[in-house]
């Protein structure tokens, strides 16, 4: 669900997030592989934005990339998540973003697994990993 957008100042940003959590998201950063929470992780449920809580990812799309960040080949809806071109570090690259609140979440790539052959690769600290109700 995209219906409002969240804007926040970089005050409110940094004082709402852990610094970790501020860097990728806010400042493009990304996370070492293999060291984030959900890289690794089978469980059930959705992925939401840490930032604003807009749901971004399902487990079902969840695959092992062996790159060690968190791999989806496709997000919960189209419109929950946008792109844009990043020529950073002289490299052309997709990056993916959360279309409510614009957080920083990683990048799009097409050696992904069917049925789409995307990998959009995210940052753990970005995302927030919430489990059905039992
Ligand atoms: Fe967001």
């Amino acid at each position: 669900m995209t219906d409002k957008k969240v804007v926040k100042t970089d005050q409110e940003w940094k004082a709402q997030l852990t610094p970790e959590q501020y860097h990728v998201c806010r400042k493009k950063g990304t996370e070492t592989a293999f060291t984030g929470k959900y890289w690794n992780s089978k469980e059930k449920g959705i992925y939401q934005c840490v930032c604003c809580g807009n749901e971004l990812f399902s487990s079902d799309t969840k695959y092992d990339s062996g790159t060690g960040w968190p791999s989806f080949w496709a997000p919960i809806a189209a419109e929950n998540v946008k792109t844009e071109e990043d020529n950073n570090l002289f490299m052309r690259r997709t990056e993916v973003l959360c279309s409510r609140c614009d957080a920083h979440l990683g990048h799009l790539f097409d050696d992904g697994p069917p049925p789409t052959d995307l990998r959009y690769c995210i940052n753990s600290v970005s995302l927030k990993l919430v489990k059905p109700e039992q």
